[in-house]
């Protein structure tokens, strides 16, 4: 079993500790030879500060030479140490550098104490400094550094077959965290993430963090692949518990991908993209699972780096445009219509919302894309009929662009749409919490006159209090309670509350995903206000809604067929 590395932050020696009185000049740089850090001798000698990034040929540029040059090459190359005599610079004395490797960390130690000895045992700060370069300071755990260093030396020699496995994980939900709460939560909450990596861990692996979300497992002495899912499962499972940040309960999941050496590659770089492959399949068959690397996995990576590349252009080059799905206010008149967005892409065909949003979202191309979509589509309500509203869906990352209330009254004005016939879906990952930004802008559209609903309601947090302290006008209750509505009494009690607690504050209900007239007599006998789902008609394209329109009158017969029904 490997040594959990964590600990060893216990053991780091403190700078008051070294008594020796040789205070070593010691320098650690990354393989590329720019400076990380160095000692305080170092800093002064050299006359520079431990400006990070600074070139060893600057700081030394006698090593330039080419015998010296091919000598560090040579230390980077093997591994093994090297001693290199400096010219006399003081009459009687003997300058040594000595440079070796050590956790992936080119270390440069000039010695004048006459000796070729390292004077590692007699000075602590050499350690101090190897900690702090292979260690993340937020969580302690080892970094990235060094988990290249280690996860290089773990890899099986040639005939090994099975190990170590490598983890990719990746938290969910991770980012509106930190963008609603702040980064202090957001610290916190990587906190707690990395303690309990390390509790479900309990000495069958070593944890890093990479970056941000990002953290890595190594686990090696595997007798078989079966045993790294395991592992991966215990770990999803744990995150499926609450943190609990400041006093609210967050639910952060963690997506997994394992790669296991040799089978899916025996060098560093391979079998991070197969775990990096397989973490990509996990997040996108749902999240908060595991996945073991499999190359037909490839395929989708391909694929997901060329819609990247596509969508940057997507806007330019006209590839967007929108269906509208009709709002039905029971028991039978249209609303109103939700805009959707579609991605027609010259090769791939038509891509929905799901598959790119999250993409532009990461991108930074939602807020642009967005503004399109609000314009495009206000500007064909205005050919429908003057009492159809219009709804409109913002993401997390548009609705907390700053200038969003400007914007879209801008729009509102530019178009000539009434504010009135608008309405914004909204989900609650971006209300996590009340600050006062979230409630000013909502309370600016309100006065601008704009609607406001809630959608997806059920799948989030499903905090009440925001129900309380936000001027909703709807609340959307998502497909996933409406699917089995008739059968599982579990979805119809939380729909019946909803619908109770909706119409007790104010707000009115539309639920979403209705495929069958029995759902929809059912959701009407509740006293459920309005409908949307393929049972009254799948979202449209602009050219079929003037027909659509047109047979308002006979939506019912064409909505409920022959099945019993209510008045719909
Ligand atoms: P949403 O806002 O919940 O939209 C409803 C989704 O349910 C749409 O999927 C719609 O086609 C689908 N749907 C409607 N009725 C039924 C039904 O009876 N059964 C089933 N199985 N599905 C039904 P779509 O168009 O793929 O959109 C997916 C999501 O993408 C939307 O969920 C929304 O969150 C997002 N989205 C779509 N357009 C935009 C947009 O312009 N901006 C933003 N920010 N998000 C958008
Ligand atoms: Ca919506
Ligand atoms: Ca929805």
């Amino acid at each position: 079993m490997p040594e959990n590395r964590a600990d060893r932050s216990q053991r780091v020696p403190r700078e008051s500790e070294s008594g020796s009185g040789f205070e070593a000049m010691i320098s650690l740089w990354d393989l590329d030879l720019k400076l990380i850090d160095s000692s305080r001798q170092f800093q002064d000698q050299l006359g520079l500060s431990s400006r990070k990034g600074l070139s060893l040929w600057e700081a030394y540029p006698a090593l330039a030479k080419p015998a010296w040059a091919a000598i560090i090459r040579q230390v980077i190359d093997t591994g093994t140490s090297q001693t290199i005599q400096l010219p006399v610079s003081k009459p009687g004395r003997r300058d040594f550098l000595l440079s070796y490797i050590e956790t992936g960390l080119l270390i440069i130690e000039t010695n004048s104490a006459g000796t070729t000895r390292s004077l590692w045992n007699e000075g602590n700060e050499r350690a101090r400094l190897i900690h702090q370069a292979t260690h993340d300071v937020l969580t302690g755990l080892p970094n990235r550094r060094q988990f290249s260093a280690e996860l290089a030396q773990l890899l099986p020699a040639d005939g090994d077959t099975c190990g170590p496995a490598l983890m990719q994980l990746d938290l969910d939900d991770f980012k509106p965290v930190n963008d609603t709460l702040g980064h202090g939560a957001g610290d916190i909450l990587l906190q707690l993430a990395a303690e309990r990596i390390k509790g479900a861990l309990d000495h069958n692996g070593t944890v890093y963090r990479l970056a941000g979300d990002e953290f890595a497992i190594i686990q090696v002495g595997l007798e078989e692949a079966g045993e790294a899912e395991t592992l991966a499962e215990a770990l999803v499972n744990e995150f499926k518990k609450p943190f609990t940040v400041n006093g609210i309960s967050l639910f952060v999941g963690v997506s997994v991908g394992i790669a296991i050496a040799p089978r899916d590659g025996n060098e560093g770089e391979q079998l991070m993209k197969a775990a990096d492959v397989a973490l990509y399949a996990a997040k996108k068959e749902g999240r908060r699972r595991a996945r073991t690397f499999d190359p037909s996995m490839l395929i989708v990576v391909e694929q997901r780096e060329l819609l990247r590349r596509s969508l940057r252009v997507a806007l330019q080059r006209d590839e967007f445009f929108i269906e509208y799905q009709p709002l039905v206010e029971l028991p039978s008149n249209v609303a109103g219509f939700e805009a959707l967005l579609r991605w027609r892409h010259p090769t791939l065909g038509i891509i929905p919302p799901a598959a790119f949003i999250p993409m532009a979202e990461a991108d930074g191309l939602m807020s642009e894309i967005g503004q399109w979509m609000l314009e495009e589509a206000c500007r064909e309500a205005l050919t429908w009929p003057g009492h159809y509203t219009l709804a409109v869906n913002l993401s997390p990352a548009e609705f907390l662009t700053p200038g969003l209330t400007d914007r879209i009254s801008q729009t509102l004005d530019v178009v000539g749409f009434p504010a009135e016939r608008l309405e914004l879906e909204i989900t609650e990952g971006v209300l996590l919490e009340r600050t006062t930004n979230n409630l000013d802008t909502l309370n600016t559209l309100n006065v601008l006159g704009i609607q406001i609903s809630l959608d997806d309601f059920g799948t989030e947090y499903s905090s009440l209090s925001y129900l309380k302290n936000f001027p909703f006008d709807t609340i959307k209750i998502d497909r996933y309670f409406i699917k089995d509505i008739l059968q599982d009494a579990k979805s119809q009690t939380i729909v019946r509350s909803v619908i109770g607690l909706a119409h007790g504050l104010d707000m009115r209900v539309t639920a979403e995903g209705v495929e069958t007239p029995q759902q929809a007599v059912w959701l009407q006998h509740e006293g459920c206000d309005r409908l949307q789902g393929f049972c009254i008609s799948p979202p449209l394209p602009a050219d079929r809604l003037d027909d659509f329109i047109r047979q308002g009158a006979r939506l019912h017969s064409a909505a409920a067929s022959d099945e019993p029904r209510a008045s719909l």
